[in-house]
């Protein structure tokens, strides 16, 4: 059954207009495809727009998290603190270096990881037990880094802020000041993703922002293969290069970069659209209908919209037939048979999974109608008071 007129509604999509095509085409005309002038374009509009004093770009969120944790120095046994409620990847890096994930529960109403009970977890360990923390600014919302800076300065652990869902999310620290997510001021990294499904599409693409000189030179190196012209021990003529560390590459292309120097720009306008399209959903859903609580002092970028209700296959179900796409994010991370298989089979993680048992994100994107939006909260509506 093939009807051109099928409504299909994904829950996130990029926005590509004629001048991201122009700007791609531009640097396919031009002398570099990789490794040249775009790359630093890039990384210091978006170093500037999060208020980071550094960007380096990587192929993709992963690379940027595995380059994190090793130029941090986690290492095989090391501990780390995560959220169970996020993007396989988030957790991932620490296995990458054969070190250990443990999971602190999520807040209820916020959905992010409980930073009561990070405390908790870190005092009930002795000092030097864990050695760094990964919080994740989920569905936008901007974690209290703040608060977890004061926590892990105590007991001398890092801070990688996965911001994957909020480039240009913030909140207002207890000085009254402005914290961009990501920006490097209570975190030690950020972390962005660049997926045609995030704010800002590159196809792949992802960024690590810091204020650290030290971070930056060290994820700089290990990106491009360890390989180095500075600094060098030897000099045997201009051609000379040090490979210093066991590097990869993971480098973003000019061509990449490009597209997300133009779709960048176009992302203050971006979260506004999101906001606009969040408060139309909060005030108009029945009250059945339970949504991520914000915190008066957030602006939440709005990467997902997500509802919780306790009929959630049903309703899934039923949405995914009135072509509205929507998705569950995530599925617990100690939930999956990977982790399952080493040790977390027993995981006691109450709010996390209660969390998972009632998600549905709805779609959630800058492009998105206004009749859209209304189509989709009449549906929801109408399902949870079974007039359908
Ligand atoms: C998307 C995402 C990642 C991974 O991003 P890639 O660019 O696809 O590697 C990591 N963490 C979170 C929270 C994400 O949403």
């Amino acid at each position: 059954m093939s009807n051109p007129k099928a409504i299909k509604i994904p829950y996130g999509r990029q926005n590509i207009d004629q001048s991201d095509i122009d700007a791609v085409i531009s640097t396919l005309k031009s002398d570099f495809l990789t490794q040249g002038p775009k790359i630093k374009e890039f990384e210091e509009k978006f170093a500037k727009y999060v208020g980071a004093k550094y960007a380096v770009s990587l192929s993709n969120a992963t690379s940027a998290l595995h380059l994190s944790v090793l130029a941090l120095g986690l290492k095989k046994g090391d501990r780390v603190i995560t959220s169970p409620i996020t993007f396989a990847a988030t957790a991932n890096c620490a296995r990458f270096v054969g070190a250990e994930v443990w999971f602190a529960d999520i807040d209820p109403k916020t959905y992010l990881i409980d930073l009561n009970e990070v405390k908790k977890l870190i005092e009930s360990k002795p000092k030097g037990f864990f050695k760094g923390i990964i919080p994740v600014d989920f569905a936008g919302l901007p974690v209290d880094t703040e608060k977890l800076r004061k926590l892990a300065n105590k007991h001398d652990l890092w801070i990688i802020e996965d911001a994957c869902h909020a480039p240009g999310g913030y909140y207002i620290d207890s000085s009254g000041n402005k914290q961009m997510c990501g920006n490097g001021h209570f975190n030690d990294i950020g972390i962005f993703s660049f997926h045609p499904v995030k704010h800002i599409a590159c196809g792949e693409g992802g960024m690590i922002t810091t204020n650290s000189k030290f971070l930056y030179e060290k994820v700089s190196l290990l990106r491009s293969h360890g390989i180095s012209k500075f600094n060098m021990t030897q000099n045997h003529g201009n051609w000379y290069y040090e490979m210093k560390e066991l590097g990869f590459n993971y480098r973003l292309t000019d061509i990449q970069a490009s597209l997300g120097i133009s779709q960048l720009s176009k992302n203050k306008n971006g979260v506004i659209r999101r906001d606009e399209i969040a408060e139309k959903y909060k005030s108009r859903f029945d009250s059945k209908i339970k949504y991520q609580q914000l915190p008066l002092n957030s602006f939440n970028a709005h990467h997902l919209f997500v509802i919780q209700t306790d009929n959630r296959k049903e309703l899934y179900d039923h949405l995914i037939s009135k072509g509205i796409f929507v998705q569950i994010h995530y599925i617990p991370i100690h939930m999956l048979p990977y982790y399952r298989k080493i040790g977390y089979e027993d995981a006691n993680l109450k709010y996390a999974e209660n969390y998972y048992n009632k998600c549905i994100s709805l779609p959630m994107f800058p492009a998105l109608k206004d009749k859209e939006v209304d189509y989709i909260i009449k549906s929801v509506n109408n399902y949870v008071n079974k007039k359908t």
